[in-house]
């Protein structure tokens, strides 16, 4: 507190993202990083971007990702937009494309960094409730009478839950939702869902939301990127021009652009994800856990007789980081990333060891 902050700063409720302790030999199993690290052709191009003119200024553009991320999903050029990790796109989608008179809808138990937004911008948000399974109802996107959402925005695979959406239920919010911009924040999606940019040639009220922390395993270059109909870019691209026209380095695009023209490695190190995933919850089930159907690389997951903030203490005891949200509705799950075989192993017979204590 300080009598120099503007009230602004007075009401924010920020974002605390999850810890990164500095600890050795820690099963770091908190905040959803993938376990094989990035492409080495990624790599070697950020070492060879470290050489070569870090005393230039980078591409204001990013013309060279646009450009590998267009022919990789297909889109043109223009219907790109680039940013620092997907929270600062989101920040700008926030800002550009979801202020309006009416409230934002989304989710109430989803990616906490939305109301964090939404204090910032000052923007009226509804929050409706995922379903008993906590699964996203798709009839209450839907208009309702007089009511109508200003914008829409929802991860999917929703986070911190894991539950995947069927493309054509997104397809009908969007549809049925013509006056307002949806985002789909697909952080997630590489692991196992079917992404809405199938769509955004149809719709131009859709902005897709990708990012290369997750299934491109560079959470620590920080690079994301949006995909939509031109208007909703140049909208970004506006946001962004009035308030730093740089926003990507030159190690960052290098390592990009390196990591998006090596398909062969990002889809064979998701599939590793995704079948240690389904491993881990066929073993977590046997010791007694409900586990909610995931599409993300980390499960939710609780157990009926054990309290949920005692398990996470155990395993801490243990170097076994996960993370527990102290939240109406999910104060009794666990959200646990998926990380190598070995480390998810060490976790289960944690696990197994406490439950037997
Ligand atoms: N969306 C969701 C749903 C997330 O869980 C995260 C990760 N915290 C992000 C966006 C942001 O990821 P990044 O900024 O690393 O791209």
């Amino acid at each position: 507190m300080s009598r120099y902050w503007s009230a602004v700063v007075h009401g924010l409720t920020p974002y605390v993202p999850g810890e990164q302790p500095k600890l050795d030999n820690l099963v770091k199993l908190n905040t959803n990083e993938h376990p094989y690290g990035p492409s080495p052709r990624a790599l070697e191009a950020i070492h060879a971007a470290t050489s070569d003119g870090l005393r230039l200024y980078p591409d204001p553009n990013a013309d060279a990702l646009k450009q590998a991320l267009a022919r990789r999903y297909k889109v043109t050029p223009e219907q790109i937009f680039v940013g620092n990790g997907s929270d600062e796109v989101l920040a700008h989608a926030f800002m550009a494309l979801l202020r309006h008179e009416r409230p934002l809808w989304f989710p109430d138990i989803t990616y906490s960094f939305y109301p964090v937004y939404c204090g910032l911008y000052d923007i009226a948000a509804r929050t409706i409730p995922l379903d008993a399974d906590f699964a996203i109802r798709t009839e209450d996107y839907l208009p309702q009478g007089e009511e109508r959402a200003g914008a829409i925005i929802f991860p999917n695979p929703n986070a911190p839950t894991g539950r995947l959406l069927p493309l054509a239920d997104i397809e009908r919010i969007v549809a049925g939702n013509p006056d307002a911009v949806v985002v789909v924040d697909e952080a997630y999606v590489d692991f196992g869902g079917e992404s809405a940019l199938a769509l955004v040639d149809r719709y131009p009220n859709l902005l897709v939301i990708q990012t290369f922390s997750k299934s491109r395993s560079l959470a620590g270059l920080r690079v994301g990127f949006a995909v939509g109909h031109a208007a909703l870019i140049e909208a970004l691209e506006r946001v962004k021009n009035s308030f730093n026209s740089y926003p990507l380095d030159r190690l960052a695009i290098a390592g990009a652009v390196a990591s998006v023209e090596d398909d062969d490695y990002f889809v064979d190190s998701c599939r590793k994800v995704v079948a240690t995933r389904e491993r881990v919850v066929s073993d977590l089930a046997a010791l007694g856990f409900d586990v909610l159907p995931s599409a993300a690389n980390f499960i939710f997951a609780r157990h009926p007789q054990r309290d949920a903030a005692e398990l996470a203490a155990s395993l801490r005891q243990r170097a076994i980081i996960v993370r527990h949200f102290r939240q109406p509705r999910i104060e009794q799950f666990l959200r646990i990333t998926i990380g190598t075989d070995a480390q998810c192993q060490t976790l289960v017979a944690a696990l197994k060891d406490i439950l037997a204590s």
